[in-house]
């Protein structure tokens, strides 16, 4: 156990000014949650908002909604190396899972697997000369393209903050039927094309969990400009809980906690209590579904300012990381190539095991904050065996074998930067 200065994987500060509006939002109650609503309708030129309890929460209502809509689908496709609370939002909601690869050098889809999937639509297939193909291929297809016809909603990931090409996604798959969920839980305030990542798709979800891009210690929003979609969303969301009494003082004393903590001084504190079982990902399916509180809408007074500065100090924090590993001619940094995206923790490939195993070691031993990411892809969780469908792997295996993280958090100083630095040319030079 390393006791003293200790930089956290990721960091999301809750500020004292934050806890008081915080608490002011207990006694506004229900005004205090419309204004986040509107503020966020506002930010992203959207119809809709609802605010839950947690990413997987909104994750799990969005699924319940699309599966009334649509009864005769019961498919989510998913990226294979993503978060565990996807799969158990989708086990949740009572669906099945389907895996797609992803690309070596960025988190989003491997194209060419979907393409395989779901390309070849029949009339194009007479255009092209089926007749002349073997009729097996033709049955083939045929069967592949009764089995898409389950597809409920397709779930695009910006992962770390990298965002996803929803765009070309939607030029992939063409059937009405499937609905474009965005999961964009690790990328609020970020856009592609200068589009805000989360009106992309049909719908999407943050998480304000902490060590996200802005955190109320736990919390999901839904965004949709579908009606039908919103209208589904608001009779389920009505039903849902509040926060009890006690789980509402479980919130106070845990934004205290993370105020506190979160702190390079004092964070080896929460990170050597190993029933915290910080940064552990797990797979679980009966978690909380709630309403977001009042004290949580609270927290979040003059989001899009801290927001933006969190995300300023994160790209600065990213540049400054792709320069030091371009000068290094560090072979791992391939995933880093973009620069100025507000990355939550910088992916960094090491092949190999020995090599990596040292590295997060000396990290630990020094608390630098190095950390590994996912410990399996999708289809290796043991509650999972025998649930997946789709075909190989081995990009999102590779993820979870090679990657680790470095920090790109506001509490990182030049002196870190430089004795990571030193760290990673001597292990991996
Ligand atoms: C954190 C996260 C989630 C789930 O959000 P919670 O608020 O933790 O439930 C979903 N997807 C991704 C990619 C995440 O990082």
């Amino acid at each position: 156990m390393r006791i003293g200065r200790t930089l956290p994987p990721a960091a999301t500060p809750i500020d004292v000014g934050a806890i008081a509006s915080g608490l002011c939002g207990l006694f506004r109650g229900q005004q205090e949650l419309d204004r986040f609503e509107l503020e966020l309708k506002e930010y992203f030129g959207v119809r809709h908002c609802f605010l839950v309890s947690s990413g997987k929460a909104a994750l799990t209502l969005i699924l319940h909604a699309l599966k009334e809509l649509s009864p005769d689908r019961d498919e989510v496709l998913l990226p294979a190396f993503t978060c565990f609370s996807v799969p158990s939002s989708v086990v949740r909601a009572g669906l099945r899972i389907r895996l797609c690869d992803q690309q070596p050098d960025n988190f989003d889809f491997a194209f060419a697997q979907l393409n395989a999937l779901f390309g070849t639509p029949p009339a194009q297939a007479v255009v092209n000369g089926a007749s002349h193909r073997p009729v097996q291929a033709d049955e083939a297809a045929a069967g592949s393209r009764k089995a898409l016809k389950r597809i409920l909603a397709v779930v695009p990931t910006h992962l770390f903050g990298y965002p996803a090409d929803v765009a070309k996604l939607r030029e992939l798959i063409r059937d009405p039927g499937v609905a474009f969920v965005e999961d964009a839980a690790q990328a609020m305030g970020e856009t592609r094309a200068e589009r805000k990542v989360g009106t992309l798709g049909d719908v999407s979800f943050f998480s304000l969990a902490r060590g996200k891009a802005f955190s109320v210690v736990e919390g999901g929003v839904i965004l949709t400009d579908r009606n039908d979609l919103a209208e589904a969303l608001n009779r389920l969301t009505d039903k849902l809980p509040r926060y009890g009494l006690l789980p509402r003082l479980k919130l106070i004393f845990m934004a205290t906690a993370l105020m506190l903590l979160m702190h390079p001084w004092l964070f080896w504190i929460p990170r050597s209590i190993p029933f915290l079982r910080l940064g552990e990902t797990l797979f679980e399916t009966d978690f909380p579904i709630l309403k977001l509180s009042s004290f949580q809408a609270g927290l979040t007074r003059n989001w899009q300012q801290k927001l933006e500065k969190l995300r300023e100090i994160r790209k600065r924090k990213v540049n400054r990381w792709i320069d030091i590993l371009e000068a290094g001619g560090n072979d791992g940094s391939d995933l880093a190539g973009s620069r100025s995206l507000g990355l939550l923790r910088l992916p960094l490939r090491v092949s190999d095991e020995k090599k990596r195993a040292a590295l997060l070691r000396e990290s630990a031993r020094m608390g630098l904050g190095i950390m590994p990411v996912y410990p399996t892809s999708i289809d290796a969780i043991p509650e999972l065996r025998g649930m997946i469908k789709g075909g190989q792997f081995p990009v999102a295996e590779s993820y979870a074998r090679e990657l680790v993280t470095l920090p790109t958090h506001g509490y990182l100083t030049e002196n870190d930067v430089t004795k990571l630095s030193r760290l990673i040319s001597r292990v991996l030079g």
